[in-house]
């Protein structure tokens, strides 16, 4: 009985543990449940975290002071340069 307890209990760590890594934590709780907990954080760690920071769909460099700024923006929010809008 303990072991089952113990296994759900490590699927739920695992679950909230991907949550936190911004995946899918409902979808590693299940795969820990049905497979095993170990396997499920081999998983997550191989996966590693997903960042959601600047990716060139949603940002471009600023061409004064190199840093990354919204596609959109028409002002550079660090060193506030004139951005041209394409
Ligand atoms: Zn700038």
């Amino acid at each position: 009985m303990e072991l089952i307890i113990g296994w759900a209990f490590f699927a739920a760590v695992v679950g909230f543990m991907a949550s936190t890594w911004n995946r899918s934590g409902f979808g590693y709780f299940l795969l820990s449940l049905i497979l095993s907990p170990l396997i499920g954080l081999i998983f997550l760690l191989l996966a590693g975290r997903r960042e959601e920071g600047p990716t060139p769909d949603t940002h471009v460099k600023c061409p004064d002071c190199k840093e990354l700024v919204l596609k959109d923006a028409r002002k550079c929010k660090h060193c506030g340069c004139q951005l041209a809008t394409q």
